[in-house]
């Protein structure tokens, strides 16, 4: 259930490691100042006095000053290092696992015409000039996604001139923790190859943290127990799948979810495991978790034989998410619903559904191993071009695996586990 969409960074063998758990530290870093500037902007107002060739020289300065004033208002260090920083898309701050989680992703481009390594990455609030997070070692290391030829090896952090890296950040702050308003981010570089000690930083990568609430949504099954897997973590293969498709970078599976049910008797399937029916998953009610309007419905994909590494039919854009349903629950939030049973969707683009209202049955169609409900929210009605948002459940029980009882189940990512036996109130 976990090999959707293709791009999964976590079957790099570079992956070494469990994710390391996220702190949050502030501390005090010396504020940026450019030597000279209080001089020249003086010698400037004087220059206007003095010689011609004087006030030619100071107006020079002047120019150098005005460009790199947006760099020393922002607090961030000037830099020549040619490296690129974008951060596409920044997602509201949801809590989850007793903290506020803010998560995006940076992506770097070498223009340089050296090969670069990357050592730290440190994200700085913007108005303090305070550390907020700094990652290096293993953590840096785990937190990249490099698009490679499967024939190439090279390290992770080895940012090769003309290359692009992408770095995941999974930020978390004490809910009691005022956020900031806006951070930015410092690259540390050693130059590969390079005999000498040779450390260059480059700040950039500013962001704004969104203001807006996580969508509060109900559960999309109807009662038991089910496995959610690959739920919302740094290192989940969802939180991991970059798209590239209609000219530009996405990732719509930042805090998306498989499920499968579990019966009473622990189990996810009864029999013969190549029997789509032995799932227990199969078949099942899906809800709408909102009031919203059908975006899109594809309804007529045959199922695949579980587990037989087999697709009814070719994988492509139409096919790869199976038969699914997509909700416009307003604001610009969008939910998929993805690998739906061929058929279960009597729906049109333009229906109005309400909360609650079954909208599919669960299936084992696109890009399937087994029998299971993928789910996510997205900016975007397209199962692949949206960027994706965070959610919080208005109701669900968890079930520890560390205490069972009657059911056996496993979770993954804060996002833990089981739904709707006997819900209990209060977002998480
Ligand atoms: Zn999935």
């Amino acid at each position: 259930m976990s090999d959707l969409f293709g791009l999964h960074e976590t079957s790099d063998p570079e992956k070494r490691h469990a994710p390391k758990t996220i702190f949050v530290h502030a501390k005090d870093t010396p504020s940026v100042r450019l030597p000279g500037i209080k001089n020249v902007r003086e010698a400037n107002v004087d220059a206007r006095s003095h010689s011609r060739k004087l006030m030619k020289l100071m107006t020079t300065r002047w120019v150098l000053i005005v460009a790199l004033w947006p760099c020393i208002a922002a607090g961030q260090n000037p830099s020549i290092l040619p490296v690129d920083i974008e951060v596409p898309f920044v997602s509201p701050p949801v809590s989850g696992g007793g903290a506020s989680n803010l998560v995006y992703e940076i992506h770097l481009r070498n223009f340089w015409r050296k090969d670069l390594i990357l050592t730290g990455v440190d994200v700085i609030d913007q108005k303090t000039g305070g550390v907020a997070r700094s990652i290096s070692g293993d953590e840096l290391y785990e937190s990249i996604y490099k698009p490679r030829r499967p024939d190439d090896s090279s390290d992770a952090n080895l940012l090769e001139c003309g290359r692009v890296l992408v770095f995941y950040v999974w930020l978390t702050f004490e809910p009691s923790q005022d956020l900031p308003d806006r951070l930015y981010h410092r690259l540390v570089f050693s130059v590969a190859g390079s005999e000498m000690q040779d450390e260059r930083s480059v700040d950039g990568g500013v962001i704004t943290i969104p203001k807006t609430d996580p969508v509060k949504i109900s559960p999309p099954f109807a009662n038991g127990f089910w496995l959610i897997g690959s739920g919302p973590s740094n290192r989940s293969e969802h939180r991991r799948t970059v798209l590239a498709v209609d000219g530009r970078t996405w990732l719509l599976q930042r805090f998306a979810f498989d499920a499968m049910k579990v019966g009473h008797d622990g189990r996810m399937v009864g029999g013969d495991l190549a029997t789509t029916n032995n799932w227990r998953s199969y078949g099942q009610d899906l809800l709408a978790v909102a009031d919203g309007v059908v975006a899109l419905v594809v309804d007529d994909i045959p199922d695949n034989i579980p587990l037989s590494g087999e697709r009814a039919v070719p994988m492509n854009r139409e096919t790869h998410v199976g038969n699914c349903i997509v909700l416009d629950i307003g604001e610009n939030r969008f939910v998929l619903y993805g690998h739906l049973k061929k058929g279960s969707m009597p729906f049109n683009v333009g229906d109005q559904v309400k909360r609650g209202a079954v909208i599919g049955k669960v299936g084992n169609s696109g890009n399937s191993e087994a029998p299971h409900l993928h789910f996510s929210i997205g900016t975007r009605p397209d199962p692949y071009s949206a960027e994706g948002l965070p959610f919080v459940f208005d109701s669900f029980e968890s079930v520890d695996i560390e205490n069972p009882g009657d059911e056996a189940l496993l979770s993954t990512g804060f996002g833990a586990v089981s739904i709707t036996k006997a819900p209990r109130t209060g977002a998480r």
